[in-house]
C-alpha cells in the first residue's frame, strides 16, 4: 500500500529520483463523479465521441514523452513503451468503432407488444490499473467508460503514478470538469473507490489475490459491475512437428518481453521428449539476444525488474533447488555503469509436474518435456490459471484437438503467447478472470440493458 506522499525510482537507473507524488482525494473524487453523472449520461453520443477525438489527438502529440515516461518510471524497453503508447492513441477508434453495436438501442419485433433492449450507462466507474502497462491498460476500459456515458475515476499503480499523472493531465481537459478524473494512491485508495456504494462498475486489472479479495468485498454489491482481468502461467507447447526455430524465437521473447511482466508471459514451455534435445538448444541461443540493458536504449530487449521486492521473488525462484538449471539464473545490480534491477532470464527443468499456484512474473521459464500431447495438456492445465496458450505444430488437425482441451481465453497457433493485438478481445478463464474481457469489445460491459415494452398509448 502507498503511503500519503511517495517518490518511485527508474528501476533501469536507481540514481534517478521521480516527482514525489500526493495521494489523492478520494471523498472529493467520487462527490464529483456523482454529480457529473447525470449530465455526462445526456450527452449525445456524437459530442462524446468529438471530445475524445480531442483526446486522442492530445496523447498523439505526446507519444514521445509517455514512451519516455513508461519506460523511466517502470524499466519498459523503449521499444515496447512506443508501442504501448501506439495502443492508446488506435484504442480510440477501435472503441468508437464498437460503439455502434453495443450502445444501440434494439428493436425486437416478435412479441405480445412492441418492444426494443435499451442500453444505458451504469453511472460512475472506477478502473484500477497495474504497472506493467500502466496506460493502455486502465486507458481501454476508460475510453469505453466515457463513451458509455460513465464517468471515470482512474487509480493507476502507485509504480507508475508519475506517467500515468501525465496520462491524465493530457486527457482530463477535453472531458467537463469531473468526468474523467485521476487519483493517485495505493491499495487503500483503489479499495475505498471501489467500495463507494455510487460507483456502479469497476474494471480491475492485476494480480488474483487482490482481484479475488476485491470480489469478497464487493460480493453483497452484486449489481455492481466487476470486471476482472488477472493473472497467468501461460504455457507454449511445442509439438513434434513443430518448426522448432520459431518456437524457440518465440519462446524467448514470450519469456522476456517486459522482464516476464506480463500478465500473458510465456512462464512454461511444455515440449514434446522427441523433440526436447533439439529445442532446448536453440531456445537457450533465443535468450542470449536478451541481454539486460538500460530500458532507455533502443537496442535494449530486456529491462529491469519493477522493484526490489520483484528482484526478491525472482531470487526465491532461482533459489528454488526442485530441478535442473538448463539456464541458471543471476541478478545483476550493475548494467552499462547503471544500478537498477536487473536480472538474467533463466531457465528450469523441475523434477515434477509443477503445480505453479502464483504467478512468476519474471523472465525463469519451466520447462517440461511431455511424453505425448495428452501429457501437455495435463501439464498446461496443471495451474489455476486460464489466460493464454500457444501450441506450436505445422498441423492445423493436431491444434484444433488439443486447443479444443485448454481452458484459456486466448489460443494460439505458432505465435507467442504475448501476442494480444487489440484488434480482439482479451481475457482470462479460471483464475485468470471473471468472463468480462478486456481489448476490443469492452464496452459491452459498459452499459445496462433495459427491456421495454409498451402498449395502450393514446397518443404516438
Ligand atoms: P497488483 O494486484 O499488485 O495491483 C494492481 C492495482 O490494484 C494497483 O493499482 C494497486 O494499487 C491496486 N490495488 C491493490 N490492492 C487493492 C485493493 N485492495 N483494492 C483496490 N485496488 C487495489 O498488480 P500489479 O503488480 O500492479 O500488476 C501486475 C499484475 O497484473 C499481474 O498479476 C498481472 O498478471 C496482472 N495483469 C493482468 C492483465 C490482464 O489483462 N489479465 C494485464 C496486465 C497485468
Amino acid at each position: 500500500m502507498a503511503a500519503e506522499r511517495w517518490r518511485n525510482f527508474s528501476p533501469g537507473d536507481l540514481s534517478v529520483a521521480l516527482p514525489e507524488v500526493v495521494a489523492g482525494d478520494v471523498a472529493a473524487a467520487l462527490d464529483q463523479s456523482a454529480a457529473v453523472t447525470a449530465p455526462w449520461a445526456r450527452m449525445p453520443l456524437p459530442e462524446r465521441i468529438e471530445r475524445l477525438h480531442a483526446a486522442q489527438q492530445a496523447l498523439a502529440e505526446a507519444k514521445d514523452e509517455l514512451a519516455r515516461g513508461i519506460s523511466l518510471e517502470t524499466g519498459k524497453p523503449i521499444v515496447e513503451a512506443q508501442g504501448e503508447v501506439s495502443a492508446v492513441v488506435a484504442k480510440i477508434d477501435l472503441t468508437i468503432a464498437d460503439a455502434g453495436t453495443h450502445l444501440t438501442d434494439r428493436a425486437v419485433a416478435a412479441g405480445p407488444h412492441p418492444a426494443y433492449v435499451r442500453q444505458l450507462p451504469r453511472g460512475p466507474a472506477v478502473v484500477i490499473g497495474p504497472f506493467n502497462f500502466p496506460l493502455h491498460l486502465g486507458h481501454g476500459a476508460i475510453v469505453a467508460h466515457l463513451l458509455a456515458g460513465n464517468p471515470v475515476i482512474y487509480k493507476p499503480s502507485p509504480l507508475a503514478a508519475n506517467v500515468a499523472g501525465r496520462y491524465g493531465q493530457l486527457m482530463a481537459p477535453h472531458f467537463p470538469a469531473g468526468v474523467f478524473q485521476l487519483v493517485q494512491g495505493g491499495a487503500g485508495v483503489g479499495e475505498a473507490l471501489c467500495v463507494d456504494r455510487r460507483v456502479r462498475a469497476i474494471c480491475f486489472t492485476g494480480s488474483v489475490p487482490v482481484g479475488r479479495a476485491l470480489a469478497r468485498k464487493l460480493a453483497a454489491d452484486f449489481s455492481k459491475d466487476l470486471a476482472l482481468e488477472l493473472g497467468g502461467s501461460n504455457a507454449l507447447i511445442v509439438c513434434a512437428d513443430a518448426d522448432l526455430d520459431q518456437a524457440a524465437q518465440a519462446a524467448a521473447e514470450g519469456a522476456c518481453l517486459t522482464a516476464g511482466q506480463r500478465c500473458n508471459a510465456t512462464s512454461r514451455v511444455i515440449v514434446e521428449r522427441p523433440v526436447a534435445a533439439e529445442f532446448v538448444p536453440r531456445f537457450l541461443e533465443a535468450l542470449r539476444a536478451f541481454e539486460p540493458g538500460d530500458p532507455l536504449l533502443p537496442a535494449t530487449r530486456l529491462g529491469p525488474l519493477i522493484s526490489a521486492t520483484a528482484v526478491e521473488r525472482y531470487e526465491k525462484l532461482a533459489a528454488a533447488p526442485a530441478g535442473a538449471w538448463l539456464l541458471p539464473g543471476r541478478v545483476e545490480p550493475m548494467v552499462a555503469g547503471k544500478r537498477g534491477h536487473y536480472v538474467r532470464a533463466a531457465v528450469i527443468q523441475p523434477d515434477d509436474d509443477g503445480r505453479a499456484e502464483a504467478e512468476s512474473f519474471v523472465p525463469i521459464v519451466s520447462l517440461y518435456p511431455a511424453d505425448d500431447l495428452d501429457h501437455a495438456v495435463r501439464l498446461q492445465s496443471a495451474t489455476p490459471f486460464g489466460l493464454t496458450a500457444s501450441i506450436f505444430t505445422r498441423s492445423a488437425a493436431t491444434f484444433h484437438r488439443l486447443g479444443e482441451q485448454l481452458e484459456v481465453g486466448n489460443l494460439y497457433a505458432n505465435l507467442p503467447t504475448t501476442f494480444s493485438p487489440s484488434t480482439l478481445p482479451f481475457g482470462g478463464w479460471r483464475d485468470s478472470g471473471n468472463g468480462h474481457p478486456g481489448g476490443r469489445d469492452f464496452i459491452r460491459f459498459t452499459s445496462r440493458e433495459q427491456a421495454v415494452q409498451y402498449t395502450g398509448f393514446a397518443s404516438p
